[in-house]
């Protein structure tokens, strides 16, 4: 039976898919995530993921209650393919490509596609990812374009309806942290200050106003900055 009420969120542990955690769960009667597992170097953001979900059952008992399995899935075959800055200890620079070595290719396709699989087995309609084409690092595998054909790749390829759901897609990181308040007021920027992780090296060591990272990172750079914008206009 196709369950029309029911949403997978693609839930790395981040302020973006927190973000869409708490949307799906303003939204939809059941909630479950999935977390995949490639090797990224900021393996603690798994580790987070875990005391988002704690944080969310104990702070927002309404959206709890709504949450239901987490899976995990391993995609470490990521790494088998090649060097990247997220996957190895390579510098994190700009490539010959025009893209950031954090450029994981595939990555996106891949994770779509197992959500697709993971919903298909599921009997849910409706899966959620924090992509964002705004102020992305020019990933080709964040745009609308891509989302709007990985959907129909896979309505096609497993005869289903689902729909992909991208509400981060045209806002910016300041918009993101408005959302966030939106849904769930200063208690939800805590919680995603305080439990979610961005930071493409993995540091945790210091907590600044907008959480914790190394403060320089590109990820850091562009929480920290939509968070100070977010500020000033709120
Ligand atoms: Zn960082």
């Amino acid at each position: 039976m196709r369950n029309a009420t029911t949403a997978l969120v693609l839930f790395s542990g981040g302020q973006d898919s927190a973000t869409c955690l708490a949307w799906a769960c303003a939204r939809f009667d059941h909630v479950e995530t999935l977390g995949i597992a490639y090797g990224q170097r900021h393996e603690v953001e798994l580790a987070c993921r875990k005391n988002v979900l704690a944080a969310f059952r104990t702070q927002f008992p309404d959206w709890g209650a709504k949450l239901g399995q987490d899976h995990c899935l391993d995609a470490s075959v990521l790494l088998d393919i090649g060097e990247t800055a997220l996957t190895s200890d390579a510098e994190i620079t700009m490539g010959e490509n025009g893209l950031p070595t954090t450029f994981v290719p595939g990555r996106n396709i891949l994770f779509f596609t197992l959500g697709g699989a993971l919903a298909y087995r599921r009997s849910i309609m409706h899966i959620v990812a924090g992509v964002c084409e705004t102020d992305y690092s020019g990933y080709p595998d964040c745009r609308d374009e891509t989302v709007k054909a990985m959907q129909q790749t896979l309505r096609l390829g497993m005869d289903t309806d689902v729909t992909l759901h991208t509400p981060l897609m045209w806002i910016d990181k300041a918009a993101t942290w408005s959302l966030a308040e939106e849904l769930g007021g200063q208690d939800l920027i805590d919680l995603i200050c305080e439990e979610t992780h961005t930071c493409y090296v993995g540091d945790r060591s210091v907590r600044h106003d907008w959480g914790y990272g190394c403060g320089t990172c590109p990820a850091c750079e562009l929480r920290a900055e939509g968070y100070a914008k977010y500020r000033v206009g709120a």
